[in-house]
Order: structure tokens, then sequence, then C-alpha cells
């Protein structure tokens, strides 16, 4: 099912019984997402503190490309949890995790938060766009974010994210139990290689200083496993492409 769409004619109403609070007309128009007036490309004017989405020098996501070689240290992997629950927020559908799983990065632990889904990717690799994007969201105690990133061309099914997606959430709002037997650690490309460069959340407010760690081996989902994820969002996820600048890329 689609989210429920306001008809117009009620919405005039609702501006009619609101327009003498510009604040919650303002926020009727500040909500983003990825087309129309909440569209990427509006996000640094939605609000004061998106500035940075459209000023920024380190933003998220880029075409990984012109990468520097790199003696990059493997990136310890200690996934040994479950999900909780999967849940549609509007903007993606998110695997919520029990807590326990953190990755060791030069020494440095950061927690596994959830996963979430970009359809098409939101990176790309050599000029290439995916069928899917997984962000692994990490945090460190100070709250400094690193982000492991899987792609996903289309072809044989993804064993591991059918476990996930048996209950899948439809509806903006919606948050679905997971069947508790599945590693999360499945979910990783067997081989571990990565590139690494600094950016930022591809969501606003688009704060920096977001460790990005992509795996170079990707994965496949069958294209039914693609629909039942792009059937819960009102179309395309992904924000485009930015500017590198004179950010490193690492291999
Ligand atoms: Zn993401």
């Amino acid at each position: 099912m689609k989210k429920t769409v306001i008809p117009a004619s009620l919405f005039a109403f609702s501006i009619l019984l609101t327009s003498s609070y510009a604040v919650t007309a303002e926020q009727s128009h500040s909500k983003w997402g990825y087309d129309g007036a909440g569209a990427p490309s509006h996000w640094s004017t939605l609000d004061p503190a998106n500035q940075i989405c459209g000023t920024g020098k380190n933003q998220s996501p880029i075409n990984l490309t012109n990468r520097i070689e790199a003696d990059l240290s493997p990136i310890e992997f200690h996934y040994d949890v479950t999900a909780k629950d999967i849940v549609n927020n509007g903007h993606t559908v998110q695997i919520n995790l029990n807590s326990g799983a953190y990755i060791n990065l030069d020494n440095h632990r950061f927690d596994l938060i959830q996963m979430h889904f970009h359809a098409p990717s939101e990176n790309h690799i050599d000029g290439k766009s995916f069928a899917l994007e997984a962000h692994l969201v990490h945090a460190d105690k100070d709250k400094n974010l690193a982000v492991v990133a899987i792609m996903y061309d289309i072809g044989t099914e993804n064993t591991a994210l059918a476990s996930f997606w048996t209950n899948m959430p439809h509806m903006a709002g919606d948050s679905k139990a997971t069947p508790n037997n599945t590693n999360i650690a499945s979910v990783l490309s067997e081989d571990r290689d990565y590139y690494r460069f600094n950016g930022s959340l591809t969501t606003p407010p688009c704060s920096e200083g977001v460790t990005w760690l992509v795996q170079k081996q990707p994965q496949t989902i069958s294209d039914a496993q693609l629909k039942a994820f792009t059937g819960t969002q009102h179309g395309p996820n992904n924000r485009p492409v930015q500017s590198v600048f004179a950010r490193p890329i690492l291999q």
C-alpha cells in the first residue's frame, strides 16, 4: 500500500484553520524528502540547522573515483547480535538492532546502532550506481559516526536480507517484529576490503565528520527483494552525489 495522500481540498482546509499560525505553515513546508519542495536541492534552506547541506566541503554521498592506494587496517567486526525490529520511518526502512555489536577501527570502538537502505545507491563507484545501498550506522562514545556501506546489484536472492525482510513495514510509521535468529554479521560481504573517506550524513542536517567505510565487494538482491523495499517508499530515496573537493578517497 502507498502512503496516504492528503486530498488537496483537505489540505486547503487545514491551511485555512492554521493561517494565523505562521509557524505551523512553515513547519509543513520544512519537511525534507527526495522530490518537490523538500527535495535535496532545497535541504539547506528548509531549516537553518541544515545550512551545511549546501555549504559543506565534506558532503556525502560521492562518486568514489581517483582513489589513493593506502595501507588500510582491517575493520574488526563484532556483529554477534540479532535484529530487534524493522521500521518504516517515511524516509527509509530501518532495522533496529539489539545492543552489543560494534566495530574496531584503528583500535577505536564504534557501536552499531541501526541499518537502513537507499534505492538506488547513494554512493557511486567509478561512476556506477547500484540498485540498493545499505548503511550500517555506528557511533563511538563521543557520538562520532562511522558508516559501513554495502552495495547491491540485481541478481540472485540475498538470503541474509530475506530473513530480515520477511515482515516489511509497508506504511510510514509501521514497525514489525523480525525473526530473532539471524545474526547481523550475515549481511556483510565476505571480502572485507573497503574504501574509506570522510563525509557526512546523507540526510538533513547533513552533519560532517562521518567516517565512511564502503565495502568493495558488491552483493546481489533479487528483483522481487528490491521491489519489496521500493514498494514501501514514495520513490527513489537517494541523495545525489556531492562534490569531492579536496578529500582523499583511500583504498
Ligand atoms: Zn543512509
